[in-house]
């Protein structure tokens, strides 16, 4: 198992403001630690709000030059630094893996994936159309141009720290903005990184600055400051809420991609073995830690026995352990925290009538780790039916009718991912169309890339990222009404 990274200079430990790395100015620091093994990886700068303000400022005059370049400079930039990420596959990949504890292969999935959106918005950043609209008297002319935002807060979440980053700068620089950064303090080492292979690719002092540290004084200060225009924020429904609230004050614009509770449902005309495997990659990619995992699973009651007995199969193959580790299929969970809300989450279950199968062939390596876990007999009123397991434990329920699991599938305020297996056209068109949910998976169980549009309903959140509506989000329309014409 290689420690760390080949070129080290990516292990960055300090904030990254207006093109300089600077150290918190208390001088204090937090540490990052490998989930998998408990061992300190490094100590990271602890910032707070004056170290945010200062962040804010430099890209605000930053972004007075950004504006003014081309889309096709905007287009290098973007490509330069997206080569970088895949030059780094390896490196980057490693260091997600220690502070994050997801296995080496989905690490390197994951820095693909969100390399994949940088190359996306460098396109798209090529393609900001405006309009041209029949004039309204004689002597006017309408048209409508697109323009940058200005500033833009990027605050990301722990299960994909290098992508949910990258899906955010990508956009917001291609379409002209700059941005001030708070990436988890769990996993800030991926994050870091993307910001010395941006300092690399030449990409201007200040248009990307980073901060970690005192999460809420950093919060005050990215949504009571007027110069940010915009925050995008990826993580729980609690804080999306917080944080939309508190932009409020000074009128931002926002876009949340938050929580989910996903429903996977099989039909008895489905194909069985598809449906395990999509299930296999929905719910268990991460160890479970992903807000398009899936979160309820309903089997119509004639498949049922049959479902169980081909996912016990497939679930038993899964391999625990050290994410560096050749073969691992699920890592840890990010923290003994998050564990331990899994662990409550099967007992209550269990308290309330479910059966529990778990499946880990060795004993786990520390309080950080969860097996494998298959609950059956468990029904709605059940903590697992209403909250979002973040783990690797599959709850199975039965249904009778259509109409039944539809209600019960949208009995829940989020709203982000479904999935359904079943091969009748007709039913792929009503259940479709019938699931309040941004994403629906027809016999597919992964569903995310950069060229598909990403986000939920409800308390899921609003605003969608990648695909050809992604760019809109961090653009504002601005009217041009030409008079005179006829004079
Ligand atoms: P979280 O607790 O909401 O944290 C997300 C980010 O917000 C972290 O950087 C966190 O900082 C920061 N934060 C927390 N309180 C804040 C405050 N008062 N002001 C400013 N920033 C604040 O979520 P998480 O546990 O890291 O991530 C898991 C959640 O993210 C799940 O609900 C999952 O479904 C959701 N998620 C959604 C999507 C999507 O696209 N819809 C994608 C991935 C994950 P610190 O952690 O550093 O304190």
């Amino acid at each position: 198992m290689r420690p760390t990274p080949k070129d080290d200079s990516l292990i960055r430990n300090q904030a990254y403001i207006d093109g300089q790395w600077v150290d918190a100015l208390s001088g204090e620091t937090f540490a990052v630690t490998n989930p998998a093994t408990g061992d300190v990886l490094t100590n990271v700068s602890r910032c707070g709000a004056k170290e945010t303000a200062h962040a804010i400022k430099a890209a605000d005059t930053a972004q007075q030059l950004w504006k003014k370049t081309s889309a096709k400079e905007r287009f290098a930039y973007l490509m330069k630094w997206h080569d970088l990420m895949h030059e780094h596959l390896e490196d980057l990949a490693l260091l997600l893996t220690l502070e994050q504890g997801k296995p080496l292969a989905e690490a390197k999935g994951e820095v693909l994936y969100g390399a994949n959106y940088v190359r996306w918005f460098a396109e798209e950043a090529k393609r900001v159309y405006g309009d041209t609209i029949p004039n309204a008297t004689s002597d006017t002319r309408l048209l409508v141009i697109k323009q940058p935002i200005g500033v833009v807060a990027c605050i990301t979440p722990w299960n994909f720290p290098n992508a949910m980053l990258a899906r955010k700068i990508a956009p917001a620089l291609a379409a002209g903005n700059t941005v001030v950064c708070k990436p988890a303090n769990e996993t800030p080492l991926s994050a870091l990184a993307l910001a010395e292979l941006a300092d690399r690719a030449g990409i201007p002092a200040g248009v990307i600055n980073m901060v970690n540290g005192i999460t809420p004084e950093i919060g005050e200060e990215i949504t009571s400051n007027p110069i940010v225009r915009k925050l995008t924020f990826t993580g729980s429904t609690p804080i999306g809420k917080k944080l939309t609230a508190d932009s409020a004050r000074t009128m931002k614009r926002t876009s949340m991609e938050l929580g989910g509770n996903a429903p996977f449902i099989v039909f008895d005309d489905a194909d069985l073995d598809a449906a395990v495997s999509g299930l296999m990659i929905s719910k268990f990619r991460n160890a479970g830690q992903t807000c398009v995992c899936s979160n309820r699973i309903f089997v119509q009651s004639g498949i049922y026995d049959a479902f169980v007995e081909r996912l016990n199969k497939a679930v038993s193959e899964l391999v625990v352990g050290d994410g560096r580790s050749e073969g691992t299929s699920i890592g840890p969970l990010v923290h003994e925290r998050a564990a331990n809300n899994v662990r409550a989450l099967i007992e209550e279950a269990v308290s309330k009538g479910a059966t529990s199968k778990s499946f880990a062939i060795d004993e786990l390596p520390n309080a950080c780790f969860v097996a494998p876990t298959i609950l059956t007999d468990v029904s709605d009123d059940m903590r697992i039916f209403h909250e979002e397991i973040f783990g690797p434990v599959a709850p199975i329920f039965k249904f009778d009718t259509e109409n039944d699991v539809i209600k019960r599938a949208n009995d829940t305020p989020f709203g982000l991912a479904a999935y359904f297996y079943s091969r009748d056209i007709g039913r792929v068109w009503r259940v479709s169309e019938a699931l309040e949910y941004g994403m629906v998976g027809i016999n597919a169980g992964a569903i995310s890339n950069e060229m598909a549009p990403f986000g939920g309903v409800k308390e899921s959140g609003q605003g969608r990222e990648g695909s050809k509506y992604g760019l809109d989000d961090y653009l504002e329309i601005k009217s041009l009404c030409m008079g005179g014409i006829d004079t």
